[in-house]
């Protein structure tokens, strides 16, 4: 009887090590997709250098570099 919970007990470790080595595939799989998506680059609208478009301020469709672009551009059409 103890033979068969010691084969369960390591059933069950081996169970569980592997579903965590998938958790942390698909969690490592998602993070790729994510920095794939970080890295589109769009140029500022206003000076032109180009920018991660996580990083990038929009303003009515476009694209800054920083914020101080951003809102000198605001302030033009005003
Ligand atoms: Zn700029």
């Amino acid at each position: 009887m103890s033979k068969i919970l010691f084969f369960l007990l390591i059933f069950i470790a081996i169970y569980l090590g592997w579903r965590s080595f998938r958790i942390r595939q698909i969690d490592s799989k998602k993070k790729e997709q994510a920095s794939k998506q970080d890295f589109i680059m769009v140029s500022c609208a206003r000076c032109g250098v180009y920018v991660p478009q996580s990083e990038a301020y929009e303003n009515n469709g476009q694209y800054y570099c920083c914020k101080e672009h951003c809102h000198s551009n605001q302030s033009k059409d005003q």
